[in-house]
């Protein structure tokens, strides 16, 4: 088929800086994006409307994991579309319980509520979790207390931004709900001590993403499982950007053995198609929702379970998991192999990576750019590398060559 011909939308072409100046001239400011405008992409690649292309080493913060336009979600995601896109939960659809019973065999989870985006999925756990704390727990009315980590970042709905660390998510939109808490990221004991008989749930990432891809130290994950367990406290671990293969493991929490209570996961839930969240639980602590007290128009639309049904198949069937533990390895080799004196620290776990700079990171994102490699710098001094999961090790090789150059 035409391509041109079977576009519903016969836009006709037009330069980057049209694009840059329509988007400044309506648009919200709330981002600050590189200056490129993308039109398509394919696997690990994507192409500007100038032709130019790029590997894609953001992954849309690792919501295309399975690679752009994967073929077998795009075939998922057009059939169902053409058959059914929205009931709503008023009714049902025969969708749903498919992707629960896949989605629970695949994480070894007893009960699923599906939401749309990230964020949502986290307001959702808060509310289960100070439910089961009322509830269950039996703290008294309106004392819940919640416990967040430093430096997370969890969203940017109200009750999210009102607990996070980062001045600029906060200013001026005050006021904040109360009832949490924040304590060092990485620190158990600071942990421990913050525990009251209020305390419902903890709640943060097992890598911090948006912070510049922390590494909490070993045995963290496991002595916050332990507290949990110990103090009857739920764990919410919030796996949207570290889940679904990104680490190189389905979910992060497998790196130290442990299962958190309610994990949250969502962007590479669609494979980048549509925007899907969800709070996986055990069946314990979801079962204090009853009908009425929690929902969403979208949330669990057959379109969504189709998409997020064949995201996950794509990711297991495909190897995606495996490679990203592979890649990841190499990937992190060849950066420390780079060895330049402008770098203060390489980490990372499977293909979530990050270069910390002595210097601004910016200037060395638009190099990148120019050698063909798509990179956004976290905070100032920090490149995040997080490439789709279906990157070749010759297609690792290529960008290793780019970031020598642009590191030099
Ligand atoms: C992206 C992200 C979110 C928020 O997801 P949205 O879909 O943007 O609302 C929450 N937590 C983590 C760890 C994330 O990376």
């Amino acid at each position: 088929m035409d391509q041109t011909t079977a576009r519903p939308l016969q836009d006709r072409p037009r330069s980057t800086q049209d694009y840059l100046g329509l988007e400044a001239r309506y648009g919200a400011d709330n981002y600050k994006p590189m200056d490129v405008v993308l039109t398509r992409g394919e696997g690990v690649w994507v192409w500007d409307v100038d032709g130019r292309r790029y590997l894609d080493a953001l992954s849309a913060y690792s919501a295309v994991n399975q690679g752009h336009c994967h073929p077998r979600i795009l075939a998922a995601m057009v059939e169902q579309a053409g058959r059914l896109t929205l009931t709503s939960r008023a009714f049902r659809n025969d969708q749903l319980g498919l992707f629960y019973e896949e989605i629970c065999a695949l994480t070894r989870t007893s009960a699923v509520l599906p939401m749309n985006s990230g964020a949502e999925a986290v307001e959702s756990a808060l509310k289960v979790a100070r439910k089961w704390g009322y509830q269950v727990k039996g703290v008294p009315e309106n004392q819940a207390e919640i416990i967040v980590c430093g430096d997370n970042f969890h969203g940017r709905t109200l009750a999210i931004v009102g607990f996070s660390t980062d001045p600029v998510s906060r200013a001026d939109f005050g006021p904040f709900t109360p009832g949490f808490l924040v304590v060092p990221y990485g620190d158990a004991a600071a942990l421990q001590a913050a525990i009251t008989p209020n305390t419902v749930a903890i709640l943060l990432e097992p890598i911090q993403g948006e912070a510049g891809v922390i590494i909490p130290p070993d045995g963290y994950l496991r002595a916050v499982r332990r507290l949990a367990t110990e103090h009857r406290v739920i764990m919410v671990l919030d796996e949207i950007q570290t889940g679904l293969g990104r680490t190189g493991r389905l979910l992060a929490e497998e790196h130290e053995g442990v299962e958190a209570d309610l994990t949250l996961v969502g962007k590479a839930l669609s494979g980048g198609f549509y925007p899907i969240s969800a709070v996986l639980s055990n069946a314990e602590i979801m079962g204090v929702l009853k009908p009425g007290e929690h929902g969403s128009t979208f949330g669990g639309n057959p379109l969504a379970c189709a998409v997020a049904r064949m995201a996950l198949r794509v990711l297991t069937e495909e190897g995606m998991i495996e490679n990203a533990a592979i890649q990841g390895a190499r990937l992190l080799a060849g950066l420390r192999a780079i060895g330049s004196p402008r770098v203060r620290d390489i980490r990372g776990r499977g293909l979530m990576l990050a270069v910390e700079l002595h210097e601004h990171a910016a200037p060395v994102c638009e190099a990148l750019r120019k050698s063909g490699v798509l990179c956004k710098e976290t905070h100032e001094n920090t490149i995040r590398i997080a490439p789709p999961l279906v990157i070749t090790g010759e297609q690792v090789d290529w960008a290793l060559e780019r970031f020598a150059a642009a590191l030099k």
